[in-house]
């Protein structure tokens, strides 16, 4: 993607103007996306992980067991075959893209950015094959709603399109209750049929899938899923933040 004047004169005005943070409303240098006092509350994705989803494993001690799976992947394979994600969702990370999502905090969407292009395009290069990266899509009333798209908006500013073909061609077909406040059971069964792939069959094995955020995993496995469905055969997910831990179901099933 080519750079806009707009981009052009930001650069020019950056020594005067230095960067937002994505946390608060102060200011940080480089390509940090926080500033000194919000970087702690956003850290950054520790191994030893999960080898298929990323899910921190604290209980592995060492190196040998950090290419263990965890016990939701040991259970159930997901359609995926990799996650890889930059920070940690929690704390200041989550705050920005709570706010990203529903207060359209573009600003905040820009600083991660920053901190993450090179991140990402490292990400993706390291990569197998080259088949396209697939934004995870939202229904099409939640766009209308929402105005905007995060994860294509992410891929945007991340300026994805430099590295591999960004393909459009999975849908949401279901208009889904909102993933947050169920718990990991339910997510699955939200999420479960609810995108479509449509277009000519795939010219590649493989694909990426990417999303802001990664929490039980339940929606990148059903994209990768519905992608699997089309004819690919290897699928990583790559995201720019992970939960760290299950979190505590709101509700439980009976
Ligand atoms: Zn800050
Ligand atoms: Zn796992």
């Amino acid at each position: 993607m080519s750079s806009t004047p707009f981009d052009l004169i930001g650069r020019q005005l950056t020594p005067f103007f230095p960067p937002a943070c994505a946390g608060c409303d102060g200011t940080t240098t480089g390509q940090r996306a926080f500033c000194s006092i919000c970087r702690p509350l956003a850290p950054e994705l520790r191994s030893p992980n999960c080898r298929r989803c990323a899910l921190p494993m604290e209980a592995f001690a060492n190196h040998r067991q950090s290419t263990s799976l965890c016990s939701r992947c040991h259970t159930k394979t997901p359609a995926f075959d990799t996650v890889t994600a930059l920070w940690e969702y929690d704390d200041a990370v989550a705050d920005a893209i709570r706010r990203i999502k529903y207060g359209r905090d573009l600003p905040a969407l820009r600083a991660l950015c920053r901190r993450a292009h090179h991140w990402f395009h490292d990400t993706v290069d390291a990569l197998p094959g080259d088949g396209p990266i697939v934004p995870v899509p939202s229904h099409r009333n939640s766009l209308r709603k929402r105005g905007f798209h995060v994860p294509s908006l992410t891929l945007r500013y991340l300026r994805a399109a430099e590295c591999r073909r960004v393909s459009h061609r999975l849908t949401k077909t279901v208009d889904t209750p909102r993933q947050a406040g169920l718990s990991f059971d339910e997510r699955y069964d939200n999420t479960r049929g609810v995108f479509a792939y449509r277009g000519p069959a795939p010219t590649t094995q493989s694909a990426i899938v990417f999303d802001d955020v990664l929490t039980t995993g339940a929606t990148a496995d059903a994209a990768a899923g519905a992608l699997r469905e089309a004819g690919y055969q290897a699928i990583a997910v790559v995201a720019l933040a992970r939960a760290p831990a299950p979190r505590k179901p709101h509700r439980r099933r009976s």
